[in-house]
């Protein structure tokens, strides 16, 4: 693998990571405790703060 080869990659806009990114911006979604406001995993049924198990969910677009 030479120079030449890093500059066509770099040149074809081919960016794995960035594509990821995008894709998982398009869909998320945060999770968050409605009695304290820590944010929760999407698996977590309660806070592990305060252990409310009022969790909800906001959907960014
Ligand atoms: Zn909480």
């Amino acid at each position: 693998m030479g120079l030449s080869d890093v500059v066509r990659g770099l040149l074809s806009g081919e960016d794995p990571a960035s594509d990821a990114e995008s894709d998982a911006a398009a869909g998320t979604v945060v999770y968050e405790c409605r009695n304290c406001g820590t944010t929760v995993g999407p698996d977590a049924t309660e806070c592990p703060n305060c252990d409310s198990t009022a969790i909800v969910e906001y959907p960014i677009e």
